[in-house]
């Protein structure tokens, strides 16, 4: 097996593994640059599935023009090898013209508050090209089961949205965010950090963790707790707050007390690089 770029080949080959045997397969969709987090998702794919396909392709769609889709870190060669070693059977890394026909005009959009908010605040076009390239994967692979991190929370909300109203025949299996050893979210993005960066970066998750604490402790106070994250935040003279709020887990509508399972989630520049980190506070 080697990495498939045509969808012509990637459908033969699921075809091939198939076989008329209606097996179960497994679809990972990554913008590549593996790390761990993505391969816990590959790995979880691998023990639920007969057939696991890995999609390596960084989305266009996605990027707004002042972005860095050309600079997004990209080694495919790499990832290949990772996936496999993870247990995907089938990796998928077209180019950009296998996706999207040139002058391409149908777009699939979810309206609405929930692309609106959080990051579709300062990224307003950025969760149609997730949309979109996400359906035209699911059209390709038709997988039974499609797996995504909870890292990027608002991503899944919206995915489980539109296989409901598109009426996918697909599970969408949300796995758990994995942390470095100290705490940082894995992103692709980390590459970027400096060593001062890097540093700083860190007062994401050691805010969202002490808001938990506080949560534990019984401030259930939506307001408190975002502007102690906030406070905290702002003790980094290199981080650049885009947004911290808390909302409903379900489908991300603003609360004022925490009396439902509710999405901590935060965006914050640390230089030129925009993270992303959440936590959930969970209520029984
Ligand atoms: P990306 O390549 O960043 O588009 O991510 C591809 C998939 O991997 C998405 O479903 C992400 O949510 C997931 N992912 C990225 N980082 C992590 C992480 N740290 N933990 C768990 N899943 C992740």
């Amino acid at each position: 097996m080697c990495i498939i770029k045509t969808i012509k080949e990637v459908r033969k080959e699921i075809r091939k593994a198939d076989d008329g045997k209606e097996i179960s397969i497994g679809f990972v969709p990554t913008m590549g640059y593996l790390h761990e987090g993505h391969l816990s998702l590959i790995k979880r794919a691998r023990k639920e599935n007969d057939l696991v396909v890995v999609s390596v392709f960084v989305n266009p769609t996605q990027f707004a023009p002042h972005e860095d889709f050309d600079s997004y870190p990209r080694d495919v060669e790499r990832d290949y090898n990772l996936a496999i070693e993870s247990g995907a059977d089938i990796v998928f890394a077209p180019e950009k013209d296998e996706i999207y026909e040139k002058n391409s005009l149908t777009f699939v959009n979810i309206e609405g508050e929930i692309t609106k908010k959080l990051c579709g605040k300062s990224r307003p076009t950025f969760f149609k090209g997730v949309t979109t390239v996400v359906a035209k994967l699911f059209n390709i692979i038709q997988p039974t089961n499609a797996y995504f991190g909870q890292k990027d929370a608002q991503q899944v909300a919206i995915i489980k949205k539109m296989v409901k109203e598109l009426n996918y025949d697909i599970n969408i299996i949300p796995c758990s965010l994995v942390r470095e050893h100290d705490g940082l979210a894995l992103s692709s993005r980390n590459v970027y950090l400096n060593n001062e960066e890097r540093k700083q970066a860190l007062i994401l998750s050691k805010s969202l963790f002490t808001a938990k604490e506080m949560f534990l402790n019984g401030e259930k106070n939506v307001q408190k707790l975002k502007q102690f994250i906030i406070n905290n935040i702002k003790t980094q003279n290199l981080a650049d707050i885009d947004y911290v709020e808390i909302v409903d887990a379900k489908n991300l509508e603003d609360i004022e007390t925490i009396d439902r399972t509710a999405l901590v989630a935060l965006a914050v520049k640390i230089g030129k690089t925009r993270l992303i980190d959440n936590i959930y506070l969970e209520v029984e």
